[in-house]
């Protein structure tokens, strides 16, 4: 399935989750078997080339195509969690929103000193969601060097700012 296949699989939502914003809305490109093995099969083909040893999703879309990837290359899933649902004490970071703060959270044991692990999220919009993700992956020991996405909007300046924090990002599509 070529890029631009897979971005008709996406939808654009008017006006969600708040007036003014376009939402991309993935639903409908895990809802198509081909899409989904498609899209799943070239970000396992980029980990596996980072030298990935685990892979990190971010609640709740990036579990969706990190579970898929690490499954695909028989490695760790590390989930990254919003607050309060892992059932151990945890690193967190807090990061800044539009309006307001976020708190994202990991099981410290989760990661092994050393392990590479690459970060996988559906969308990368200012960055703040992975930058955190990838400042606690890094505290709990983890060699964090590459992100995938599926999508990055890149007029929001995202895919930069990791890059200035060492992270190297491929998105499937813009
Ligand atoms: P950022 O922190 O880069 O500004 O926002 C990215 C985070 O917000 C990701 O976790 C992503 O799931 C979510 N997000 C923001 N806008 C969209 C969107 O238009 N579509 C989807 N699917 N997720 C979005």
């Amino acid at each position: 399935m070529t890029p631009d296949e897979l971005k008709a699989l996406v939808r654009t939502i008017p006006d969600f989750p708040k007036p003014g914003i376009l939402f991309r809305d993935v639903t409908t490109l895990i809802g198509h078997g081909a899409g989904f093995a498609a899209a799943a099969g070239h970000m396992a083909d980029r980990a596996r080339a980072a030298g990935a040893e685990a892979i990190a999703g971010i609640e709740a879309r990036g579990f969706i195509f990190g579970a898929a990837v690490a499954a695909r290359l028989g490695l760790p899933f590390v989930p990254v969690r919003k607050p309060g649902k892992l059932p151990v004490p945890v690193l967190a970071m807090d990061y800044a929103l539009e309006y307001g703060t976020d708190t994202l959270e990991v099981d410290p044991g989760a990661v092994e000193d050393g392990q590479n692990v690459v970060l996988i999220d559906d969308l990368i919009a200012t960055g703040g969601t992975a930058l955190a993700a990838v400042q606690l992956l890094r505290s709990a020991g983890g060699v964090v060097t590459q992100g995938l996405f599926v999508i990055d909007l890149p007029d929001l300046g995202g895919a930069e700012r990791l890059r200035e924090a060492g992270l190297a990002v491929d998105a499937l599509m813009g």
